[in-house]
């Protein structure tokens, strides 16, 4: 049984991790911005009960990140591990180039995660053999976007917010390996969801089954990797 913190759980690949925890027993704090609007979250709740508990929490939003915390801490001690899954998409092109929009996506998909794990650090250094994930994305690979093979995605300020996310993570795992904490980022793959779209290869099943998978064969040796959804090794 883990005890884990998710962000963006009420939809997407959020909520199917938050289903796969609740039916492995897991003890799950699922954060999403509204929960009172959160039906799939309520419905869980109603079937799994003391396992599943709705945290508000706005990853944009210091205050909102640091109330969130506390109300985990009134229910555990520690959290083994902290899954920063919370994003926002968005492929524009060059005329499409925002401040507004640009520094939002910079905001949640760079500097909140990080925020986020500054303000679990405590309960995850108490967990057990605790992990820290980093949802990217492969469109945050410079190295992979390329490469002859790879699958180059127009698109300027989501692709950079991944791979200055990636860069940040880097920094993080520096920082949460001296205090036992492993610190990984990966890419979920291309995923049907409100994001990925009717267009992507995975399902969410089968998506967040695969991750799973390689989160529980993970150590500190592995920390500081930047991995695909089968567990590869991705180049920054
Ligand atoms: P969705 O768009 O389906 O879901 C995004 C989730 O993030 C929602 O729960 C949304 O909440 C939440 N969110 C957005 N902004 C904030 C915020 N400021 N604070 C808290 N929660 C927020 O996306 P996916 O499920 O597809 O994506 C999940 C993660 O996987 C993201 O980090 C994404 O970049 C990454 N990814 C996805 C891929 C795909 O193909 N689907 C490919 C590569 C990476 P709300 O309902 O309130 O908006």
């Amino acid at each position: 049984m883990k005890r884990i913190f998710i962000t963006g759980s009420n939809r997407g690949l959020g909520l199917g991790f938050v289903r796969l925890f609740l039916e492995r027993g897991d003890q799950v704090f699922a954060a999403c911005r509204r929960p009172a609007k959160a039906e799939a979250l309520q419905e869980l709740k109603a079937k799994f009960g003391g396992l599943l508990t709705l945290i508000e929490c706005d990853v944009t939003d210091e205050a909102s990140i640091l109330a969130a915390a506390a109300e985990v801490s009134k229910e555990t001690d520690a959290l083994d591990w902290v899954i920063n899954n919370a994003g926002q998409g968005g492929l524009e092109t060059l005329a499409d180039v925002s401040f507004k929009r640009g520094l939002e996506l910079y905001a949640a998909n760079c500097i909140g995660p990080i925020v986020v794990a500054r303000t679990f650090r405590e309960l995850l250094k108490a967990g057990s053999n605790p992990l820290l994930i980093q949802i990217s994305s492969r469109l945050g690979s410079i190295g992979e976007r390329e490469s002859e093979d790879g699958r180059w995605v127009d698109g300027y300020v989501y692709p950079s917010t991944k791979a200055a996310l990636n860069m940040m993570s880097r920094q993080l795992w520096k920082d949460f390996t001296p205090l036992g904490i492993t610190v990984v980022i990966q890419s979920p793959g291309w995923v049907r969801t409100d994001m990925g779209g009717d267009a992507a290869p995975l399902d969410i099943e089968t998506a967040t089954t695969s991750m799973l998978k390689v989160w529980e064969g993970l150590g500190p040796e592995d920390g500081g990797r930047y991995l695909s959804e089968t567990g590869d090794d991705l180049p920054f």
